[in-house]
């Protein structure tokens, strides 16, 4: 992994008494503390595991070949990671896009096409007719208070399996959505809400922004990996990120919050939470939080996906007109694969999301079964080349300890309507919530997790004028 230069005999004195603890050192929790500090409010960030970054995590491999095993992708609209990056001096390049994109669906046929979506094929005319239906009752949610939309409690009531089912009768069609829903929230239609899957296509701009690579979400990636712009600014902060100091307890006492941590307790005047709901979990509260909070923080469990890499001395399918990008119907354990090389193409960098059901499956196989799966897969698509690659890596989601799954949080069915008022992200006396999953523009991306440190820095900054 990238890490800063702490280790555990040199880790930074924590500070006996602060303005604003900061816990987590995700963008959320980094973006924060950075627009604090930039303000000149004392911070200090407290971050459990030993590196920043969270759920966006790069490793240099072998011939200095960098892999993301988390979030990587940035987009167009995503304002304020693209900000944050130029601050830091973190350059971005194209995702490989050029040449011919496959299908390959659940009997073996191979369908390449060319462009943003297969022009034509089993079930498209269908599918792009339902995209267009979500994107229109998409533009009614009301992004600053979702609990405000008018149809919130109905179509927070199904699940967006149930909607397909009611709505699409093409079974191909189906398919695609479904596939679509795995890719996009890593989890099965039938475990999330028609609400939030509307809130986030609205928090995103539209679905296409979502599925799509030119001018989409999945357009540029990092030269030195995503993670490059979190160890910038934590090198920044210096000595106010304190690693390997997980937040065990807070307490809200009349002087301030105490809040207690694996190496100490810091006094605050006010708490920033850049937590995922998963993590939050593991965290005690003294008063309780309340109960919307607690149920939301519940009901909100974080998806299941796995992201394997593996290298090749070329990226040899460009050579056959192959975009590197596929996308695998039935019941193949890969979902999704990207050309993940570097931005030179002096080595060959396939990305395969596993994700869901598959996800589920894959990772109960053994260490060699698992590597076969994705092998095989990957020869079907890319022919006996792939066979070999020189390095191979996975990163199992649900089994990574500070954060429990990926890409995010999806609150269950009903937890919107029940609890989305007041447990979504409204402040707990002097604790406020960040978290890419509090954030109303790009919901679950790093661009969100940046934006809701800034308001959760925007907040602390207003009450302190007071
Ligand atoms: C496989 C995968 C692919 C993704 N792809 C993309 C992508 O291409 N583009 C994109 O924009 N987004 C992507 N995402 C989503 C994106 O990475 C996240 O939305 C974003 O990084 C979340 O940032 P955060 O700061 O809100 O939370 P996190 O990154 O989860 O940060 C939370 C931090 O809190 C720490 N912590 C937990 N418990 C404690 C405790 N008790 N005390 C102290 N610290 C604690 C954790 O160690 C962690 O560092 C992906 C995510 C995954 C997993």
């Amino acid at each position: 992994m990238l890490v800063m230069k702490q280790t555990k005999e040199h880790l930074p004195t924590l500070p006996a008494r602060i303005n604003t603890a900061v816990v987590g050192a995700g963008y959320a929790g980094l973006s924060a503390a950075l627009a604090l500090h930039d303000d000149g409010i004392d911070i200090v960030v407290l971050e459990g595991s030993t590196r920043v970054g969270g759920r966006v995590c790069s490793e240099r491999r072998r011939d200095g070949v960098v892999v993301d095993h988390g979030g990587q992708w940035v987009g167009p609209t995503q304002k304020h990671l693209l900000a944050l990056a130029d601050r830091f001096g973190c350059p971005t390049f194209p995702t490989y896009n050029t040449g011919e994109h496959i299908e390959l669906w659940p009997d073996g046929t191979r369908r390449p096409y060319t462009g943003a979506g297969p022009d034509g094929g089993p079930g498209m005319t269908e599918y792009l007719a339902a995209a267009d239906r979500i994107d229109e009752l998409a533009r009614t949610i009301d992004l600053d208070d979702p609990t405000a939309t008018p149809h919130l409690e109905l179509w927070d009531s199904e699940t967006v399996h149930s909607y397909f089912d009611r709505t699409v009768a093409n079974e191909d069609a189906r398919r695609r959505l479904a596939l679509a829903v795995e890719g996009v929230w890593s989890i099965e239609p039938r475990d999330l809400s028609l609400f939030h899957l509307l809130f986030y296509v609205a928090s995103a701009g539209g679905f296409d922004q979502l599925m799509e690579t030119e001018g989409c979400a999945q357009e540029r990636r990092f030269r030195d990996g995503a993670q490059s712009t979190a160890l910038a600014v934590a090198g920044h902060l210096g000595d106010r990120v304190h690693l390997d100091t997980a937040v065990r307890h807070i307490e809200q006492t009349p002087d301030g919050v105490r809040i207690e941590t694996t190496r100490g307790t810091v006094l605050a005047d006010s708490v920033v939470m850049a937590l995922p709901p998963s993590a939050t979990r593991g965290v005690t509260f003294d008063p309780p939080l309340p109960v919307s909070r607690t149920r939301w923080v519940e009901r909100s469990p974080m998806g299941d996906v796995a992201k394997v890499h593996a290298v090749f001395d070329t990226p040899f399918w460009r050579a056959d007109g192959l975009s590197g990008q596929a996308t695998i119907y039935g019941d193949r354990h890969v979902g999704v694969v990207f050309d993940n090389s570097p931005e030179d193409a002096g080595t060959g960098v396939l990305v395969c999301f596993v994700y869901g059901d598959r996800q589920r499956s894959w990772s109960a196989l053994s260490d060699s079964d698992r590597q076969a799966a994705i092998i095989d897969t990957l020869v079907e698509l890319f022919g006996d080349r792939a066979a070999s690659p020189i390095d191979y890596t996975e990163k199992i989601w649900p089994q990574a300890p500070w954060v429990r799954g990926g890409y995010a949080a999806s609150p269950t069915p009903g937890t919107w309507f029940a609890h989305g008022r007041n447990g979504w992200r409204a402040p707990t006396d002097r604790i406020h919530w960040a978290g890419s999953e509090t954030a109303s523009v790009w919901n679950g991306y790093i661009d969100g997790a940046i934006s809701s440190g800034m308001r959760a820095a925007e907040d602390i900054r207003k009450q302190l004028s007071h």
